[in-house]
């Protein structure tokens, strides 16, 4: 008669045992080194981050026109230039924004600027973009 518990230590041992053997340890190897999570996680953060973008328009917000509309190249600006305390208050990574986006889909408190103009907007508090001078 087997117990349960004896069963158990079997396992444990046949298991030990494996990862002790060469095969056993390259295919741990292998498992902690794969990125197949890391890519899943990437893939589904760009997700949300084209969400984001979509909820927030989908194209750079700014009047200058730019009309810049490359998800991954799109930044979620802050209108007051308060990003850095919105980011303390939600501790936020790039991705906690996308999210808090898509959770605050009617915010007021975002737009969505292409590089250029979200430099521009927060030196001057307007767009100097090439499309927006004579
Ligand atoms: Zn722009
Ligand atoms: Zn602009």
């Amino acid at each position: 008669m087997v117990t349960i518990e004896q069963r158990r230590a079997q396992k444990a041992a046949v298991m030990r045992h494996w990862r002790q053997t060469s095969k056993g340890r390259a295919c741990t190897n292998r498992y902690v080194k794969s990125d197949k999570r890391k890519v899943a996680q990437l893939r589904y953060q760009q997700a949300a981050r084209v969400e984001a973008v979509e909820i927030l328009g989908g194209v750079c917000q700014c009047s200058c026109g730019c009309q810049d509309s490359r998800p991954f190249i799109l930044e979620i600006a802050h209108k007051n230039g308060d990003g850095k305390q919105h980011r303390e208050e939600i501790g936020a990574s790039a991705y906690g924004m996308s999210l808090w986006v898509k959770r605050n889909s009617l915010t007021k408190r975002v737009w969505l600027l292409c590089p250029s103009c979200h430099v521009s907007w927060d030196k001057s508090h307007q767009c100097v973009g090439i499309k927006n001078s004579p």
